[in-house]
């Protein structure tokens, strides 16, 4: 079977009959059997897919099929689907199954999206590598030595392996912009509150958002259309209506892109990466786009903010895991406090622990002031000269990562080389802004890398628009 990149290429083949969906879906089912040592999907609901593929396909027949008959997406494994499992990859969400599905999905099979299982990802979308999954780390399906990035890894390598066509990632810190590139595929995070939270096990409530990882743009402004838009159950998500992202093209006029010239010059940029940025930036500007260099002075703080405020956020978060209300239990439990304390010490990985210590730490008395308040005050100063750079320009241009996929182990036993990993995509999480990372970058090794465009607040259509025109000018993928 061809590899497909867009939706709309498998309906005009679903149309014509070349394919079915069951035939579809058992293609993946298929390569998901014959990758299974990538380790993306830790449940694939293959029997529940494939009556869904039968059902669609009546539907389809009938000319009352959704908008995204014909989309078989995986979901990360922090994202709840009503009666199926759910574990943020930890052990103690062992054996919790959903009572209720996530707004995000509900929309996707109210347009006949088939789900066709849950994807691995770093315990509770803490990580940049999937190696702290409590069920083992995803392999890159480029060079199965090296990582496919995280907290979304299982969804990446799913996608870029064509395990499924698309898959629904979350992104706090870069968590669906950092995997996408390294795994050559397109991630979009959404304007903060863009989409809904509800559903979505909370890691950093005022930084999480659920997106789209998908092989193209076309596909990305698709799914965000179906999920997107106001939701009673989360009242951080915007009450605007959201734009038809699917009907976005590129934009006409030339537009005015910044390029930080601290990303540019900052001495961990591999240098394949920051030549292929060369190409782009001169391939803008001949197709008459204006692009400035401008200073951004606040990168070396940018993740010390983010590491204060979301482990600030976690703590409280992680607090309901408490050996009762869900999941896993110590076996070894007897009394309250020690039902707590063994439950959560046997059921917690060591990086979700860190964190959890870390976000305490900054929030207790006497410290809260020095570490809490100062990382609030320094997340409005970059969310307002980032909103500044927005006055003169339409997008921000950086690379989405220094480099391509790391090896396995290669950042394990050093948490802060792991945590710069996310140093070009945290930006846009603590503005709130919409950034998506586009495969346009391939390595003499072969390694894929993307690149990543920020817009302003609430921007979403317009980004889109212009990443239909980088991808068509630039991809590396076709
Ligand atoms: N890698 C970052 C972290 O470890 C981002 C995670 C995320 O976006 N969920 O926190």
């Amino acid at each position: 079977m061809k590899r497909y990149r867009c939706l709309s290429e498998i309906r005009s083949d679903l149309a014509s009959g070349v394919e079915t969906l069951p035939g579809l879906v058992q293609y993946y089912l298929d390569r998901i059997e014959s990758h299974a040592h990538l380790n993306a999907f830790l449940e694939v609901w293959g029997d529940e897919a494939m009556a869904a593929a039968h059902r669609i396909d009546e539907k389809r027949r009938a000319g009352k099929a959704g908008r995204l008959a014909g989309m078989v997406i995986g979901i990360k494994d922090n994202i709840c689907y009503q009666g199926h499992k759910v574990s943020a990859s930890s052990r103690i969400l062992e054996g919790f199954e959903s009572l209720y599905s996530a707004t995000a999905v509900d929309r996707l099979v109210a347009e006949d999206a088939i789900i066709i299982g849950r994807c691995n990802c770093d315990e509770f979308a803490m990580g940049s590598s999937n190696e702290n999954s409590a069920y083992g780390p995803v392999l890159n399906p480029f060079n199965t030595a090296t990582v496919p990035g995280g907290s979304s890894g299982g969804s990446a390598a799913a996608v870029a392996a064509d395990l499924c066509h698309a898959a629904l990632g979350s992104d706090t810190g870069g968590s669906i912009r950092q995997p996408a590139s390294i795994t050559g595929i397109v991630g979009l995070k959404p304007t903060y509150g863009r989409v809904s939270r509800h559903g979505l096990i909370a890691y950093a409530s005022s930084f999480d958002q659920i997106g789209p990882m998908t092989a193209s743009v076309e596909d990305a402004a698709l799914l965000l259309e179906v999920i997107a838009g106001p939701d009673e159950f989360d009242s951080t998500v915007s009450r605007s209506q959201p734009a038809r992202y699917a009907a976005v093209t590129p934009p006409q006029k030339p537009a005015r892109i910044a390029v930080l010239r601290d990303c540019y010059e900052s001495p961990g940029l591999n240098p394949e990466v920051r030549a292929r940025m060369d190409t782009i930036v001169e391939g803008l500007r001949q197709s008459g786009h204006t692009i400035n260099f401008v200073d951004f002075p606040y990168l070396d703080y940018i993740v010390p903010t983010y590491y204060v405020l979301t482990t600030a956020e976690a703590s409280s978060n992680l607090a309901r895991f408490d050996g009762i209300h869900f999941g896993y239990r110590s076996q070894e439990a007897a009394g309250i406090e020690a039902t707590y304390r063994k439950s959560r010490s046997e059921g917690f990985g060591s990086e979700v622990k860190r964190r959890i210590m870390l976000g305490t730490f900054v929030l207790s008395s006497g410290y809260y002031d020095a570490y809490y308040t100062r990382a609030q005050r320094v997340r409005s100063i970059i969310r307002r000269a980032t909103r500044d750079i927005f006055g003169q320009h339409d997008y921000i241009l950086t690379p989405t990562t220094t480099n391509s996929a790391f090896r396995l182990g290669e950042n394990a036993k050093d948490p802060i080389a792991m945590y710069l990993e996310d140093i070009f995509t945290v930006q846009a999480n603590l503005a709130g802004i919409p950034a998506i990372s586009i495969p346009l970058g391939r390595k003499s090794s072969g390694m894929p890398f993307g690149i990543q465009l920020m817009g302003d607040h609430g921007e979403d259509e317009r980004l889109l628009g212009f990443s239909l025109l980088l991808e068509a000018q630039f991809s590396v993928n076709s």
